[in-house]
C-alpha cells in the first residue's frame, strides 16, 4: 500500500537545524531556528509562564475537560484586547468574534477554510517573500490561486512599496490579502503608518478581504500596544477582516499551539452567523483546542501583576535581538564588509533578511559552519556576545570574496 509513496520535499527551516545538530564541529551556530535564544544560546521558558504553571499544577478547581469547540472564551477575549485596545468599541458593540486555534498557523488555516467554504474566495495574495507556510495553507485550504504581492526590494533592501500597491490594485475583487501585523517575517521590514494607509486605500478599492497575520507582538518595538497599531488602523478603517494571532514566541510557547482567531464584523448578528460556522468547522479539525497553554496565556493577561511582568520580559526579548542588530551592524562597519549594512539595524522583529546570496550563504555553512536560510533569513537571536564576532568575520570573509 505504501511502497509507491514518493518522498517529500524537506522543509527547509526543520532539515537545516537537522544538519546543524550532525555537525561535530566545536565551533557551529545555527541562525535558522525560529525561536528566541538566550544569550547562552538557550531557548527561555519566561519567569511569569513558569510562575503560572506552578500555580495551576496545584489548582485542584482545574481539569482535564473539554473545552468548548471554540475555545476558553476568556483566553479569547484576554487575547483580542490585548490586540486590538481595551477600550475598542467592538467589544461594546459584540462586533468581534475569538476562536482558540492550535498557534498561529492553525489560525490562518481557520480563516483559509472558512473564506473557502463560506465566501466564495479561492485567490490569496502573499508577499514576496512570506513565512514558508503561507501557501501551503491556503493551497491546502482549496484556495485555486496562490499569488505573490512585491514586498522586497533587493537593491534598497528595503519595502517596494509602489511594487505592492500595484500588484494589490491588480488584484480581483474580493481576492484574500495576508499582511503581516508587524515584524514581517522573513524580511523584518513593515510598512510605515503612512504605507499602511496607501495599503488600506487599495484594499477599500479592491474589495480585498484581509486577513492579518501577527505572530511577533511585542517583538518589534519591544511594546505590546505600538507592535498592535498597523492591526488596529486596519481595523478602524472599518473592514471586516481575520486577524491570526499567535502566542508562541510572544510568550515562548511554541509547543504548547496558543492562537487566537479574530473575526471583525459589521455587526453582532453576523459575529453569532458566523461563530455557529466556525465551530462547525473546528469540530471536523480539532474539535476542541488544548487546554494548557491558553490557560497560561489568560492567567497572564487577566492579572495586572502578571502582565506587567510578562510586558518587561518581552521588552528584554526585543531589546537582546535589537542589541545583536546593532553590535552585528557595527562590526561589519568596523571590519570594512562591502556594502551597506544599515539595514541590519533597522530591520524588526526576530529575522533579518541580511541580503547575502544563496552561494555566501553556502560558503558560511560548509566553510564556517553558520547554518541560515537559503533566503539569507538569520533569526537574530542565533547571535549571542560569544559567537557575534566569529558570525561577523564570516560574514566579512565571504562578502569581500
Ligand atoms: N505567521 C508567521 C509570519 C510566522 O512566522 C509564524 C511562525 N513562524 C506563524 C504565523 C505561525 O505561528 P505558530 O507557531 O503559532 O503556529
Amino acid at each position: 500500500m505504501f511502497s509507491d509513496i514518493k518522498i517529500a520535499p524537506p522543509i527547509e527551516v526543520f532539515s537545516l537545524t537537522a544538519k546543524f545538530n550532525e555537525d561535530n564541529r566545536p565551533i557551529k551556530v545555527n541562525l535558522g531556528v525560529g525561536a528566541y535564544r538566550t544569550n547562552e544560546d538557550k531557548p527561555w521558558v519566561l519567569p511569569v509562564v513558569r510562575t503560572v504553571e506552578a500555580q495551576m499544577a496545584c489548582d485542584t478547581t482545574l481539569n482535564h475537560e473539554y473545552l468548548p469547540v471554540g475555545g476558553l472564551p476568556e483566553f479569547s477575549y484576554n487575547a483580542m484586547k490585548l490586540l486590538l485596545g481595551d477600550d475598542n468599541p467592538v467589544f461594546t458593540e459584540n462586533r468581534v468574534l475569538g476562536t482558540q486555534a492550535l498557534g498561529g498557523t492553525w489560525g490562518l488555516k481557520l480563516a483559509a477554510e472558512f473564506m473557502h467554504r463560506h465566501l466564495g474566495v479561492d485567490v490569496v495574495y502573499v508577499s514576496k517573500p512570506t513565512w514558508g507556510n503561507h501557501k501551503g495553507i491556503f493551497k491546502d485550504a482549496g484556495f485555486s490561486q496562490i499569488k505573490e504581492y512585491r514586498y522586497w526590494k533587493a537593491d534598497t533592501r528595503s519595502l517596494d512599496i509602489d511594487g505592492m500597491l500595484e500588484d494589490l490594485k491588480n488584484a480581483p475583487e474580493r481576492a484574500c490579502v495576508i499582511l503581516h501585523g508587524c515584524a514581517h517575517n522573513p524580511t523584518g521590514v513593515d510598512p510605515t503608518n503612512e504605507q499602511w494607509k496607501m495599503i488600506a486605500d487599495v484594499c477599500e478599492e479592491r474589495n480585498l478581504t484581509i486577513v492579518m497575520d501577527i505572530a511577533y507582538q511585542g517583538f518589534a518595538t519591544g511594546k505590546l500596544d505600538e507592535d498592535a497599531a498597523a492591526v488596529r488602523y486596519m481595523q478602524s478603517r472599518g473592514f471586516e477582516m481575520f486577524i491570526a494571532q499567535s502566542f508562541s514566541k510572544n510568550f515562548g510557547l511554541y509547543n504548547e499551539r496558543v492562537g487566537n482567531l479574530v473575526t471583525v464584523t459589521k455587526s453582532n448578528d453576523a459575529v453569532l452567523k458566523v461563530k455557529s460556522q466556525m465551530d462547525l468547522i473546528v469540530r471536523t479539525m480539532w474539535s476542541n483546542p488544548p487546554n494548557h497553554g491558553a490557560r497560561i496565556v489568560c492567567s497572564v493577561l487577566n492579572n495586572p501583576g502578571y502582565l506587567s511582568e510578562w510586558k518587561e520580559q518581552v521588552k528584554m526579548m526585543a531589546e537582546r535581538i535589537r542589541m545583536m542588530r546593532h553590535q552585528l551592524r557595527q562590526k561589519l562597519i568596523s571590519l570594512g564588509t562591502p556594502g551597506s549594512w544599515e539595514h541590519i539595524n533597522t530591520q524588526r522583529g526576530m529575522f533579518s533578511y541580511t541580503g547575502l546570496t544563496e552561494a555566501q550563504v553556502d560558503v558560511l555553512q560548509s566553510r564556517y559552519h553558520i547554518y541560515m536560510l537559503k533566503s539569507g533569513r538569520i533569526n537574530m537571536c542565533g547571535l549571542t556576545s560569544n559567537n557575534i564576532d566569529y558570525v561577523a568575520d564570516a560574514i566579512h570573509a565571504v562578502v569581500s570574496g
